[in-house]
C-alpha cells in the first residue's frame, strides 16, 4: 500500500486548521495510520529540505518550520501521493485552485517564504525517505 508524509505547517496548526486539514483527507478516503505534533529541530529540517539548500527560500523556509509545532502524519491507500497533491493545491496559495486545501485557507502574507498550510511527499522514494526523518 501506499504512503505519504503530510506535514501541517507552523501556519496551520498556529491558525486552527489542523483538524480541517485531516478531516479532508480522511474524507477524500486515505487511511491515517501515524500521528503526532512535534516542535521540529533545525537538523531535522535540514535532512527533509536537503534537496532545497543553496535555493533563495531555504533559510526562511528552515526558520519558518522552526517557528512553531508542525503536526505530522502518514496516510496511506492507493495513489494517496498524487491524491495529497491534488487536495493540497499548488504551491503558491494565491493561486492554487477554490477548494483545495491552500486554495481554500492560504494566501500571501507578504513574507519571503510562501506560508503554504501543507507538505506532501512528491515520490516514493521521497515518502519513504521523510517518512523515515519524522517517525524513526
Ligand atoms: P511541499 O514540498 O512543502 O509539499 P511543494 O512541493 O509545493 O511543497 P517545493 O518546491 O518542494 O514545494 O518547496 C518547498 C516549500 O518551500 C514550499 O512548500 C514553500 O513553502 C516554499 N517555497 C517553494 N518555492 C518558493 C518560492 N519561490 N518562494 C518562497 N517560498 C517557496
Amino acid at each position: 500500500i501506499e504512503r505519504t508524509l503530510v506535514l501541517v505547517k507552523p501556519d496551520g496548526v498556529q491558525r486552527g486548521l489542523t483538524g480541517t486539514i485531516l478531516s479532508r483527507i480522511e474524507a477524500k478516503g486515505y487511511r491515517l495510520a501515524e500521528l503526532k505534533q512535534v516542535e521540529a529541530s533545525r537538523e531535522l529540517l535540514e535532512k527533509h529540505y536537503e534537496e532545497h539548500v543553496g535555493k533563495p527560500f531555504y533559510e526562511p523556509l528552515v526558520e519558518f518550520m522552526l517557528s512553531g509545532p508542525v503536526v505530522a502524519a502518514v496516510f496511506e491507500g492507493h495513489r494517496v501521493i498524487e491524491g495529497f497533491r491534488s487536495l493540497a493545491g499548488t504551491t503558491d496559495p494565491t493561486i492554487a485552485a477554490p477548494g483545495t486545501i491552500r486554495g481554500d485557507f492560504g494566501r500571501d502574507w507578504g513574507v519571503k517564504v510562501q506560508q503554504n498550510l501543507v507538505h506532501g511527499s512528491d515520490s516514493a522514494e521521497s515518502a519513504e525517505r521523510e517518512i523515515g526523518i519524522w517517525f524513526a
